[in-house]
């Protein structure tokens, strides 16, 4: 054990010299051109695997591991992939898959995941030498899952400290423009590294629900009566709990996350569109496969959720206040009422589970799976005009009559105003 561990240390060692040297090195390269990644490809075995990405330009870096799963976490600055956005899917040796994306502006990381315990035997930058591009280099090897978490614990300090110091885009948390208007927070699933689902013809689910966000957003907005906010508006990684953050500091009236999921073959008929509110207990099975699936960006993403557990958890007790789940519930029932003339929907449209993107509590927030990736049709369907038009309009007017109801007839309490015939409890939550 004690041998292990002071390889370990002498191992660590060996890569903060190379980072260093390699910092040192970058310094005097042109910061004004981004690096762009050509290629990428792994090599080795289940002793020793190398990742070998082709660049531009040498880069800086910084690495760190995360336990539960073992992965190996690679921070650059602001690099352009070149890359299938797919090419990650074959893993080879210790490493069984690689994603890499936007983090945080001027930021991009590179997630290995790794199957066993690893150690980072060797990383380094290679410049540029006559026609071969510079080139960024990490050698695995076999370690101990204690050594493993040793590296995770002293890596997950630095890591922390150098996340706390990245700048989120400041605009995102302007105060709302004009009180009157309900303001909307529009949430495009995933991003960045976080690809989520992946289509049959290789539609990729963070392209899919941005796109539908952004005409979602322009028809609100030409509508007139809303203000809208995007958690993301271009090809970036949000974590989970900043999306939630955003939502709040903007004092949002709703949230409304969107995403398409995709099911294992096998189960590839499954398709049609779902509305998503939060809730400790899910209400089907399938419902807490789905949150589990969504919850896991942040896992993808390689962010420590050591120090947010307990946040979370708390909300969840805390139900996000009865309230805002009443209203949350309010909207998801609305909404499916409005999209079922206007799409193909699931078995039980509507149901909830703990999905961590919808615990503010003070925000009624509702997620949409617009789909199943993984059904031919429904992915074709997608990438329409006419369905993304129609599917849009829906959503508008289902958040027309959920204002209506909860702003419009001031003086009357949503029960009040609520269709008789779908009204119960959990539809027409009062005014308090
Ligand atoms: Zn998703």
């Amino acid at each position: 054990m004690a041998l292990v561990r002071r390889m370990a240390s002498r191992l660590v060692a060996a890569a903060m010299i190379a980072w260093l040297g390699t910092a040192a090195f970058s310094a005097q390269a042109d910061s004004d051109v981004t690096a762009v990644a050509r290629d990428a490809r792994l090599a080795g075995d289940e002793l020793r695997t190398r990742f070998v990405m082709d660049l531009t330009k040498p880069v800086e870096f910084a690495v760190s591991t995360l336990s539960d799963p073992y992965r190996v976490v690679i921070d650059l600055p602001h690099v352009s992939f070149d890359l299938d956005p797919v090419a990650g899917r074959d893993g080879r040796g210790l490493v069984s898959d690689w994603r890499f994306g936007l983090f945080a502006a001027g930021k991009s990381r590179i997630v290995l995941d790794a199957t066993e315990p690893v150690s980072v035997d060797k990383v380094f930058v290679l410049p540029s030498v006559s026609d071969q591009p510079a080139r960024f280099v990490i050698d695995l090897v076999k370690t101990t899952r204690a050594a493993f978490l040793d590296e995770a614990e002293a890596s997950a300090a630095e890591a922390r400290a150098a996340n706390a110091a990245v700048a989120r885009k400041g605009d995102r948390l302007k105060p709302q423009a004009d009180a009157s208007r309900p303001l909307i927070v529009l949430d495009p699933g995933h991003g960045g590294l976080d690809t989520g689902a992946t289509g049959t013809a290789g539609t990729l689910e963070k392209a899919v629900v941005l796109d539908f966000s952004l005409l979602l957003r322009d028809k609100l907005m030409e509508s007139g009566r809303y203000d809208v906010r995007m958690t993301r508006d271009t090809d970036i990684f949000i974590p989970l709990r900043e999306r939630v953050k955003i939502a709040r500091g903007h004092q949002a009236d709703l949230l409304v996350s969107v995403h398409a999921d995709s099911v294992r073959v096998g189960r590839s008929q499954v398709r049609g569109a779902g509305v998503y509110t939060l809730s400790e207990n899910a209400s089907d099975e399938i419902a807490a496969a789905l949150a589990e699936r969504e919850n896991r960006s942040d896992v993808i993403a390689g962010i420590d959720l050591a120090d947010e557990a307990d946040d979370v958890t708390d909300i969840l007790i805390d139900l996000a206040r009865m309230e805002t789940k009443k209203f949350s519930f309010f909207f998801a029932r609305t909404l499916v009422d409005e999209l079922r003339g206007s799409a193909e929907l699931v078995k039980n449209p509507h149901r909830s589970a703990g999905f961590r993107v919808l615990t503010a509590h003070d925000v009624p927030s509702a997620l949409v799976e617009l789909g199943y990736l993984s059904h031919k049709l429904d992915e074709k369907l997608m990438a329409t005009d006419a369905w993304r038009d129609r599917m849009s309009g829906a959503i508008v007017a289902a958040i027309d009559r959920y204002f209506a109801r909860r702003f419009g007839a001031a003086n009357m309490t949503l029960s009040q105003t609520a269709d008789a015939g779908k009204a119960d409890d959990t539809d027409a939550p009062a005014e308090q």
